[in-house]
């Protein structure tokens, strides 16, 4: 593992535009940055919008506008420029494709000819978020099954893993272990359309930002040992890492980009930023009442113990007035 030369803590953003910016979002980005302010470090932007079907340029701008309006900053990024950008994924693809390389020359990936729809339609098993656990279907193709394949379908890329346990200390939720053959099987690096895929993404770009720490909600939690996997393999460093508690419906369903009610664009015409961010700080312990406060004013009371570390659910109608 390589040693870091500075300390300096750095955070970051790392939204996906794929839809206009939830209170699940806004509440993940406001503890980022809220832990990131208050050790005094320096705050990243990256937009990841490797999807670029799904994640169009006017996205990522009103992101950038919500943001703003939220009074969340960043110190490096899009807007301000830095050493690190570019800070789109779409643009840093060459990067993606120079560790796939790395992995590919110790011997790690393989081309997997299986669509969806087969790993779905076979009795893989499969993980609690509807995931197939890869089981191994082209792990071991010869060459000249692979040669023969490869006319019919554009493969998608794999990483072989260890039957291995990978732990790590979370920040805010102690410690997991998770055993990568059992919970996922051989990810994907690269779909067959060839779009990088977001664990390797996110890795090469944490660490040539020199992120630090990572605050990112629960729901990556599982991804965590990927992510460290990849690190080791790279001989990256990997920061440490926070997830934040999701933030449920009334009806204890996730949020989603489809809710709505739950969105910034219904939010803004209602209420404040101040409003917002009071509300969620409260929900999330650290503020006494669901009165309003700017940023800076909860930095004073924002106090990782105090918030839950199981889900949120949103009281009813909390968001209306
Ligand atoms: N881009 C991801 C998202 O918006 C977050 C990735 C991360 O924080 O590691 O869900």
């Amino acid at each position: 593992m390589k040693r870091r030369d500075s300390v300096k803590v750095t955070g970051r953003f790392a939204p996906s535009p794929s839809g206009r910016i939830h209170l699940g979002n806004i509440l993940c980005c406001l503890l980022a940055w809220l832990s990131v302010r208050q050790q005094a470090g320096h705050m990243v932007l990256r937009i990841e919008d490797l999807d670029t079907a799904r994640c169009p340029q006017r996205y990522a701008r009103q992101m950038m506008e919500d943001l703003h309006w939220l009074g969340l900053d960043w110190d490096e990024g899009p807007e301000v420029g830095g050493s690190n950008g570019p800070y789109f994924q779409s643009q840093r693809t060459d990067r993606y494709q120079a560790a796939l390389e790395q992995l590919e020359a110790q011997g790690l990936v393989y081309p997997c000819f299986c669509t969806r729809a087969e790993l779905h339609a076979a009795s893989a098993p499969h993980r609690e978020d509807g995931q197939v656990i890869y089981p191994g279907t082209c792990r071991n193709l010869s060459a000249a099954q692979i040669a023969e394949r490869s006319l019919r379908r554009a493969p998608a890329l794999r990483l072989r893993v260890p039957e291995e346990e990978i732990g790590f200390t979370d920040g805010h939720l102690g410690a997991v272990r998770e055993n990568l053959a059992r919970a996922c099987g051989d990810f994907l690096l690269r779909r067959s359309d060839g779009m990088f895929a977001y664990q390797l993404a996110v890795v090469v770009d944490d660490a040539a930002m020199g992120i630090t720490e990572v605050v990112r909600g629960a729901d990556l939690l599982d991804s965590t040992p990927r992510q460290l996997y990849l690190y080791r393999l790279l001989d990256l460093t990997p920061p440490s890492f926070c997830h934040v508690p999701l933030l449920l419906a009334p009806d204890g369903r996730r949020l989603s980009k489809r809710d709505a009610d739950a969105g910034l664009e219904v939010l803004q015409g209602r209420m404040s930023a101040q409003a917002v961010l009071g509300k969620l700080a409260y929900l999330a312990g650290f503020h006494p009442s669901a009165e309003p406060a700017s940023a800076w004013e909860l930095l004073e009371e924002f106090d990782w113990d105090k918030v839950p570390r199981s889900d949120i659910r949103l009281p009813e109608h909390f968001f209306e007035i």
